[in-house]
C-alpha cells in the first residue's frame, strides 16, 4: 500500500468524465460500457471499496437528465405534433444512454475524492494485484 497523492477537485472531475482513472488519469475506468475495472491498470488505486459507495452522488447525477422534462412541464412545453413529442423523448433516452458512462466515471471519481479528504486512511494502492484482477475481470 502507497500513499495516493492529492489531486485537485477540478482533475478529478475532468478525468471522470473522460472515464479516466480519478488519480492517475491515464487508464480507463470500464472494461465495457459500464463494467467498471476494480483497480487501476496503471496506478493500482482501487476505483470503490465497496460498490455501495457512490449510490448518493448516482443518484444525483442519473436526475441531472430529468430537469430538461421538469423545466418542459413547468413552462408548459407541449409538443405540438405526436412527431415533436417522440423527437423530444428520444433526444432524452439518446442523451441518458450516451451519457451514462460519463456519469457513473464522475461519480467513482467524486467517490474517490471523499476517500482522499474525509477517510484519513491510505487509499489502495496495488498495482500487481490490481493489475491481476482486472486480468481475470476481462477473461
Ligand atoms: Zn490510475
Amino acid at each position: 500500500m502507497a500513499k495516493a497523492k492529492k489531486i485537485p477537485l477540478k482533475s478529478l472531475i475532468f478525468r471522470g468524465l473522460r472515464k479516466k482513472c480519478p488519480n492517475c488519469g491515464n487508464s480507463s475506468l470500464f472494461l465495457r460500457w459500464i463494467h467498471l475495472y476494480d483497480n487501476c491498470q496503471e496506478c493500482g488505486i482501487r476505483f470503490l471499496k465497496s460498490q455501495g459507495d457512490i449510490w448518493a452522488f448516482f443518484l444525483i447525477f442519473d436526475r441531472i437528465l430529468l430537469l430538461p422534462i421538469i423545466a418542459g412541464i413547468y413552462f408548459s412545453f407541449m409538443p405540438v405534433d405526436k412527431i415533436s413529442l417522440v423527437t423530444f423523448f428520444l433526444v432524452i433516452i439518446s442523451l441518458f444512454l450516451y451519457t451514462t458512462p460519463h456519469r457513473y466515471g464522475l461519480c467513482v471519481a467524486l467517490d474517490y475524492y471523499t476517500r482522499l479528504r474525509w477517510d484519513k486512511e491510505e487509499t489502495d494502492v496495488n498495482k500487481e494485484s490490481g493489475r491481476e484482477a482486472n486480468e481475470q475481470m476481462s477473461k
